[in-house]
C-alpha cells in the first residue's frame, strides 16, 4: 500500500498540476460535503494495490527492447476493479493511480458491482508495427499474471487501445489457465471483438453515453440542440461516437483538435466525411479539405455552444478556461478540466457533466459484456442500447436532482453520490480484522 506524497519543496517553476492532485482535491471536498467519516476517508485516499512491470519484447529488428507497464487497483469495496489500459507516452504511476480512483467513483456513481483500476504502458503505439504491439500486449499480459482476472480484475480498452488489444489479452490469459478453465475466463477484459466475446455496440457505448447526458441536460435547462454549435477535442472512438449522435440531432461540429493539429469551419463540419478522411490520412484530421487548420492553442476558445474534451487530461486549465465561449463542457475524457480551470468555468456559470458521470457508458457496456460472457449469452444491439439509455437517464437524474437539492455543482454531486454508496459498504461489513 502507497500513500500519497507532496513534493517537498516548491519549485520554482510551477508544474502543471498532477492529475492525482486533482482526483485527490475533487475527492476531499465532496467527502467535506457528505462528512465522510475519517477512517474511510483514509482507506479511500490510498490505492489498494500498484503492480508495476518491466519486461522485455522481441522488435521486429531482432533487438530486444524493456517496457514498463502499470496496473493501479485503488478500490474494491464494492466488487472488482474494474477499467481501462492505455498506451500513451503519459502513463505513469501518479496517471494511473489518479485514472484508478476515477474509476472507483465512476462504477459506483453507475450502481456497478465493481471497484476501479487503471494501468497501461508508457509507450508511443505510432512508433510500433502491428506485430510488435501484439507481442507487447500479450507479455503484458503474461507478466500482469494473476493481478487481473474475471472476477478480480478486469481491464478495457481506454486511450490507444481497442477491441484488438483486447483480444490479444482475452487470448493471452486464457492460453495461461489450465485447460479446463481456459474459455470460461472469456470475461477477464471487457470491449472484446464482437465475434469473441464482445458487446454489440460496446465501441460506441461511451461517445453514446456522452451524447445522451447531453441530451439529458438540454432536456432539463429547456436547450434546443438543433442548430448548437459544438467542438470535440480527440476524434478516437468517444469524440467520433458522441460527434455522430449530436449531428444526427441537428448539432453542427464547427471544429476538432486532435493530437496532430486542429481544423475549424464554422458552417460545420460532417462527421462521416471527416471519419472517413482520417482513414485515409493516418488518423489525423489535419488537412481536412471541407475546413481550415486552425491555431492548436486557441482551440477552446473557439465559438461554440458545447465543448467535448475527449482525449486527455489536464487540458482545460486557469490559463484557457477564462478564454472557453462554450456553456455546456461535456467530458468525454477522464479529468480533462483540472481544480483551477474548473473554479474559473463554474464562477462564470459554465456548466461541466464531469467524466465520471459523462464517460460512464463506456463503463456501463462493459459490465453488460461481463454479464453477457459469464451467463453465457449473447445480446442483440437493440437490447443494449435500450439498456445503457435507461442506466444513463438513472444516473444523470440522480446526480442533477442531488445538485439541485443540496445547491452544488455536478461533479461535487457525481463524487457525493459515489463515495455515499462505498461508504455504506464499509459501514456494513466493518474493517478486517
Ligand atoms: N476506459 C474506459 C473508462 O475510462 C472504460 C473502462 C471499462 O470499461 O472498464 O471508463
Amino acid at each position: 500500500m502507497t500513500t500519497m506524497t507532496k513534493p517537498k519543496e516548491k519549485s520554482k517553476k510551477v508544474p502543471l498540476r498532477g492529475m492525482m492532485e486533482n482526483v485527490m482535491e475533487q475527492f476531499n471536498s465532496a467527502a467535506d460535503h457528505i462528512d465522510l467519516h475519517p477512517n474511510i476517508r483514509k482507506i479511500l485516499s490510498i490505492t489498494n494495490n500498484e503492480i508495476i512491470v518491466h519486461f522485455p519484447v522481441k522488435m521486429d529488428s531482432g533487438d530486444v527492447e524493456i517496457f514498463t507497464g502499470y496496473r493501479v487497483q485503488h478500490n474494491n469495496a464494492l466488487g472488482p476493479y474494474k477499467g481501462g489500459l492505455r498506451y500513451h507516452p503519459t502513463v505513469d504511476i501518479d496517471a494511473a493511480r489518479a485514472l484508478a480512483m476515477w474509476m472507483t467513483w465512476k462504477t459506483s456513481l453507475a450502481g456497478l458491482p465493481y471497484g476501479g483500476g487503471k494501468g497501461g504502458i508508457q509507450l508511443d503505439p505510432s512508433k510500433y508495427s502491428q506485430s510488435e504491439l501484439e507481442r507487447i500486449t500479450r507479455r503484458f499480459t503474461f507478466a500482469l499474471a494473476d493481478n487481473i482476472g474475471p472476477e478480480h480484475d478486469i481491464p478495457a480498452p481506454d486511450v490507444n487501445t481497442n477491441s484488438q488489444t483486447m483480444a490479444w489479452i482475452a487470448d493471452t490469459y486464457m492460453s495461461t489457465r489450465p485447460p479446463a478453465e481456459r474459455t470460461a475466463n472469456q470475461h477477464v477484459v471487457t470491449g472484446k471483438p464482437d465475434g469473441s466475446g464482445g458487446l454489440e455496440g460496446r465501441d460506441r457505448a461511451t461517445g453514446y453515453g456522452v451524447f445522451l447526458n447531453i441530451k439529458f441536460w438540454a432536456a432539463r435547462t429547456n436547450v434546443e440542440l438543433k442548430g448548437k454549435k459544438f467542438i470535440v477535442q480527440g476524434f478516437g472512438n468517444v469524440g467520433y461516437w458522441a460527434s455522430h449522435f449530436l449531428e444526427k440531432e441537428g448539432a453542427k461540429l464547427v471544429a476538432v483538435q486532435d493530437a496532430f493539429g486542429s481544423i475549424e469551419n464554422q458552417k460545420g463540419i460532417t462527421v462521416e466525411d471527416l471519419f472517413e478522411y482520417t482513414k485515409s490520412n493516418k488518423g489525423s484530421i489535419v488537412d481536412f479539405p471541407d475546413a481550415e487548420n486552425a491555431d492548436k492553442d486557441a482551440f477552446f476558445a473557439t465559438d461554440c455552444d458545447i465543448c467535448i474534451p475527449a482525449a486527455l487530461g489536464n487540458q482545460i486549465t486557469k490559463e484557457n478556461a477564462p478564454t472557453i465561449k462554450a456553456t455546456l463542457i461535456a467530458e468525454g475524457a477522464n479529468g480533462p478540466t483540472n481544480v483551477e480551470g474548473e473554479q474559473l468555468l463554474l464562477k462564470r456559470g459554465v456548466t461541466i457533466i464531469p467524466d465520471i458521470l459523462c464517460n460512464s457508458g463506456g463503463v456501463v457496456g462493459s459490465y453488460f459484456e461481463w454479464l453477457q460472457n459469464r451467463n453465457g449469452e449473447l445480446w442483440q444491439l437493440d437490447e443494449v442500447i435500450a439498456k445503457l439509455d435507461k442506466k444513463m437517464k438513472e444516473s444523470f437524474d440522480k446526480v442533477y436532482e442531488y445538485s439541485e437539492r443540496e445547491g452544488m455543482d455536478l461533479r461535487t454531486s457525481a463524487f457525493c453520490i459515489a463515495i455515499k454508496r462505498i461508504e455504506k459498504a464499509y459501514i456494513q461489513r466493518g474493517i478486517f480484522p
